[in-house]
This record gives structure tokens, C-alpha cells and sequence, in this order.
């Protein structure tokens, strides 16, 4: 078990830890009564520590928030536009300081910090096109079945919107969220979650910089206190939420109470389908890279391996050794594959299923055990022909740990894939292409990788079927989530 964290001197680098909170475009000390420590997980230990948001400051963000709706609506697409462009060239200039960051606080190793900050870049720039686009598109007439009437189409910014964002990829959860929103004309209060708010800081930082006008984007930290009041507040119009389908539940409950939109996304148990036509070491590496990365702290983990049976044996025997052969350790320390889990936690409910795996007799061909060495570590973790009433074949277990089922049929393994109450993501991997297209219609999710794994470009949507949201995010799906469409009808006569 890891030692338990000691406090060591705050050192942030250039991020402010006195004045954490970013409201009406000044920094302000936080008011609220939750502390949030910040932590290293390959050491344990802290290295800042945050006060957070009061109730009356979420007020002050939501108020700064509409205070600036009228003119920042009121901007032509390409002004708009102007600030995004901006601030994917910021993000690109802080890139050492927020690969740094990635890797402290976040325990990604630094090609995947890396990639989560093209990420950011990417969608920054793709929304500053969508925006200047909406120029052209605005008030664009509608064909009319019945002569006499002319009516024209506007797109318009929903308005106030909360974004509440998780930890796992803090720089590319809130830009998808954010660059779609500005883009639209919505004015913002963000979330980060509390366990890595300094990343996201660099947002208000950059907004300082560009000189974007104040009140557009709002940040507030703090914990399950703040997240509540904020998505529970009266002075919104939308809320953007993404997270855990408990809490989700939860801001799904209070968009009720006001009877207003809401973006969820939301958890996964996603499956990868192997057929028995495949490369096997290709296949080896999309189903590590698809479990491993990010230490499986991603809600599209392919956590589900549905291969065929002639070819299970030899597959999994495979992936045993790569797993084994995986280089897990502390990022700052070199050259790693994977990282920490990102916290106590996160450690002690990994290590939970482990221990529950034991209990229903699961058989393990592959890690099931921590790392003899301070840090939240695990190592991957196989387990073969996991039942179907397995809970760690059915929950998201936001880890390394990989539950196998094998098939013999295309029908079967379909069967298996869509046999989940989630459906964000899967994998079909297989030399058939027709094949893997008929399977790839089939599954029920909203995003389907054929011989890929985890490759998301910012033009095609995400976002999940049944339990793993409502509503999508990216592409020009991401920026119709922050629009509402009016009508103007008239008569000619
Ligand atoms: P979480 O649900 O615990 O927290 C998410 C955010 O909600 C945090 O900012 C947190 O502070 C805030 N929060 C906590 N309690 C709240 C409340 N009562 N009301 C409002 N906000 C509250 O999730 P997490 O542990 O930070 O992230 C992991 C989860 O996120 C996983 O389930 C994962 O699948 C999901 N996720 C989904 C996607 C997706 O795109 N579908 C992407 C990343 C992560």
C-alpha cells in the first residue's frame, strides 16, 4: 500500500494558488470551506493546496457569466473567431508548462500529456472555422411548401452555460466544451474537477492574455460542494456535464428541478471485438493501447475483449506477456508506458475489484496486483473468460483491467458487445473489412474504431447511446449543443 500523503510546500509553478478562482476576469481568493489539496500520484504527495469557491462566488461567476452574455453574443462570428485562434496559439506557447503539469499532476507519461495538448490546439482551431463560418449561415431562408411566407433560419447562443468537467483529460474535456461554446456566443462558467484544477487554470490565464472580455469565461473550484450549487443554479441556461453516471444522475436531477438542457457524458464498459482473421501482434497493441492508456482512466476504455475462440489461446497468451513486459512507473523518472492511477481513491477501488475478482474466482493471467513503489500504481491486469453476471465484466472500473470473453459466431460476438448497460465506444478489428462494417452498424454505441483504437479527430463526434450520455460533443454536433435554433416566419402579402 502506498505510504499515506504528507504536506510539502505548495509549488505550482506560475499558477495561482492564493487567487485560484477566475470570476468577472479578475483572480480571487477562494471563500469557500473546502480545501483542496493537489497531488502528485507517482510520489503521493501534495504539492498545492487550494481554498475553494464559496456559494456566494458561484453566484458572482453566474452573474459575471450573464453580465457579459449581450455583447459577447453580439460579436460576428469571425471576432469570436479571433479569440479562439488565440487561444489555440496560447496553449501552444505554454506547452512545456502544461506538458509539466500533465505529467505531475496527472501521471501521463509525456507522449500522451503531449497529444492531450494537440488535442486542445486542434479543437480551438476547428471552432474558430465553425465560427467564422456562422457569418455566411446566419438568417438563411428556408423552402416553403406553401407560397406567400418566407421563413428564415438563426442559429443563437443558448446563453449561460456551466461546464463540470472530470480530471482524466482536464485539457481536452473542457476544449471540447469550451471552444464550442465561445464559438457559439455562450458565455461560460467552468468546473475543473478538484482533483487537477490547476490545469485548467492555464484557460483563465490565456483569457487574461488575449484580452477576452471579462465575465465570458468564469472558472470556480472546488469539489462535490460547488459542482452541486453551480449545476443546481437558478442563473443558467444549460449545463455541460462530464463525469461519473453517479454524479451525472445527480446533475441530470437538478436540470430537471429547472426544467432546462443538459449535455451528459458519461461512463463506459466498452467492448473490442477481435476476429479470428487479424495480425495478432497488431492486435496485441490496439488492445493494450486500448486498456493502458492513461492507466485506463478513460471512459472509452476498451475494458472488454471479445475474441474468437479459435485464436482466444494464443491472443491472450500474447497479451499476457505484453502486459507483463509493460514499463509502469513515475513519468518525471524517463521513459514510461503508463502511468499512476490518478489517486487514493481511484487506487483503493481498482484494488477493490482485485480483490473482488479473487472472491468470484476469476482466472488471471496478468497483473491483479499494485506496484512495490510509492505512487497510486497498479499493473495491467488480464482476466480470461470473465461470466456475464461478473461484476468486473459489467462495471467501469477506471483502470488497467482488461475481462475477456471469446465467440463463435459473428451474431454471438454482436451479442456480447451490445450485452452492456453503457455505450459510448467499441473496437472491431478484422482483415474482413465488409465484415467489420456490418459488425461496426451493429454495435450499439456512439463511436466505432475499425482496426484503430482510441483515435478521436475533432470533425466526428463523441458521445454515447444508452447509460453513457445524452447529446454529443465535436464536430458541428459539439457546437449545435450550444445553439438554439429560431425561426422568423413571414408573410409576404
Ligand atoms: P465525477 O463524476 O466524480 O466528477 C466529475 C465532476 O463533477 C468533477 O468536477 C466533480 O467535482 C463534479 N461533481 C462532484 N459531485 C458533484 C455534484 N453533486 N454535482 C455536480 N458536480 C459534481 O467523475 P470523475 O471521477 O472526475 O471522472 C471519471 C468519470 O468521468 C468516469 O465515469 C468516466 O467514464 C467519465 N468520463 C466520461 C467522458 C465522456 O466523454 N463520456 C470523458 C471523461 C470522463
Amino acid at each position: 500500500m502506498p505510504p499515506a500523503p504528507s504536506l510539502t510546500p505548495a509549488t505550482a509553478g506560475s499558477h495561482p494558488t492564493n487567487t485560484p478562482h477566475y470570476i468577472a476576469g479578475q483572480w480571487a481568493a477562494g471563500q469557500g470551506d473546502e480545501a483542496i489539496v493537489v497531488h502528485d500520484p507517482s510520489t503521493t504527495r501534495p504539492f498545492a493546496e487550494l481554498q475553494g469557491a464559496s456559494l456566494t462566488q458561484v453566484d458572482q461567476a453566474v452573474a459575471a457569466a450573464r453580465a457579459a452574455l449581450p455583447a459577447w453574443r453580439a460579436l460576428s462570428g469571425a471576432e469570436r473567431s479571433g479569440y479562439l485562434r488565440r487561444f489555440a496559439e496560447q496553449i501552444e506557447q505554454r506547452r512545456g508548462e502544461l506538458l509539466a503539469l500533465q505529467m505531475r499532476n496527472n501521471g501521463k507519461p509525456e507522449h500522451e500529456a503531449s497529444i492531450d495538448i494537440d488535442d486542445a490546439v486542434a479543437t480551438f482551431n476547428y471552432y474558430a472555422v465553425l465560427a467564422e463560418q456562422l457569418d455566411a449561415g446566419q438568417d438563411s431562408d428556408v423552402p416553403l411548401a406553401v407560397p406567400g411566407f418566407v421563413a428564415q433560419t438563426r442559429r443563437e447562443p443558448v446563453g449561460v452555460v456551466a461546464l463540470i468537467v472530470p480530471w482524466n483529460f482536464p485539457l481536452v474535456t473542457s476544449a471540447w466544451k469550451l471552444a464550442p461554446a465561445l464559438a457559439a456566443g455562450c458565455t461560460l462558467v467552468l468546473k475543473p474537477s478538484e482533483v487537477t484544477p490547476l490545469i485548467e487554470q492555464a484557460y483563465g490565464q490565456i483569457s487574461d492574455a488575449i484580452g477576452l472580455p471579462a465575465g465570458v469565461l468564469n472558472i470556480v473550484i472546488g469539489a462535490r460542494q460547488v459542482g452541486a450549487a453551480l449545476s443546481s443554479h437558478p442563473g443558467l441556461d444549460k449545463v455541460s456535464f462530464t463525469g461519473s453516471n453517479a454524479v451525472g444522475s445527480q446533475v441530470m436531477h437538478a436540470a430537471a428541478e429547472q426544467c432546462r438542457p443538459l449535455t451528459l457524458e458519461l461512463g463506459g464498459k466498452s467492448a473490442i471485438v477481435v476476429f479470428d482473421d487479424c495480425d495478432l501482434d497488431q492486435a496485441v497493441e490496439w488492445i493494450v493501447a486500448g486498456i493502458c492508456w492513461n492507466a485506463g482512466q478513460m471512459c472509452s476504455a476498451t475494458s472488454r475483449l471479445v475474441v474468437h475462440e479459435r485464436i482466444s489461446d494464443a491472443l491472450l497468451q500474447h497479451l499476457a506477456t505484453a502486459f507483463e513486459a509493460l514499463k509502469v512507473g513515475d513519468p518525471a523518472q524517463g521513459q514510461v508506458e503508463m502511468g499512476p492511477l490518478i489517486s487514493q481513491a481511484q487506487w483503493a477501488k481498482v484494488n477493490d475489484y482485485f480483490a473482488l475478482a479473487q472472491t468470484e474466482g476469476l482466472r488471471c493471467l496478468a497483473g491483479a496486483k499494485a506496484v512495490e513503489q510509492p505512487g497510486w500504481f497498479v499493473r495491467p491486469t488480464l482476466y480470461a473468460d470473465v461470466p456475464s453476471g461478473s461484476r468486473l465484466w459489467n462495471e467501469e472500473i477506471f483502470g488497467p483491467v482488461l475481462c475477456t470473453q471469446r465467440f463463435s459466431s459473428e451474431q454471438q460476438a454482436i451479442d456480447i458487445a451490445n450485452d452492456s448497460r453503457f455505450g459510448l465506444v467499441a473496437t472491431v478489428i478484422s482483415s474482413d473489412l465488409q465484415r467489420a462494417q456490418r459488425v461496426a452498424a451493429a454495435l450499439e454505441v456512439g463511436h466505432v474504431w475499425i482496426n484503430s483504437v482510441q483515435a478521436v479527430f475533432v470533425e466526428t463526434s463523441w458521445g454515447g447511446t444508452k447509460a453513457s450520455g445524452i447529446g454529443r460533443e465535436l464536430g458541428p454536433w459539439g457546437l449545435s449543443a450550444y445553439q438554439s435554433v429560431k425561426h422568423v416566419t413571414r408573410c409576404l402579402g
